[in-house]
């Protein structure tokens, strides 16, 4: 489990239905962590909402995922999205995306 430090958490929303990374510190934080657990704790993936009843991945979504999966580690991350009734739930490595849960 990764937990990240008070204050670190700078997600910057720009509409309803996207948002933008703005803060390199969540990569500077996640490798020194990684560095310090001797390669024992990693990132495992990553999770966000969707104004939607029953979510799917967006566009945005899936190029985000896979920049990602086309890094050297991890080898595989889990992704999820929940929505207002349901959540979605997903496999990232490289290029493919494999949905784990969708209900
Ligand atoms: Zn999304």
């Amino acid at each position: 489990m990764l937990r990240m430090p008070q204050g670190q958490e700078k997600w910057i929303f720009v509409g309803t239905y996207f948002f933008e990374r703005k803060d390199p510190s969540h990569q500077e934080v996640a490798s020194r962590l990684w560095k310090e657990s001797g390669k024992y704790i990693d990132y495992l993936g990553e999770w966000h909402t969707h104004r939607q009843p029953w979510p799917t991945p967006s566009s945005l979504d899936c190029s985000e995922w896979k920049k990602i999966g086309n890094m050297k580690r991890p080898l595989s991350i889990v992704v999820a999205i929940v929505g207002l009734e349901g959540v979605w739930m997903g496999i990232v490595r490289k290029e493919d995306i494999f949905t784990l849960v969708s209900a």
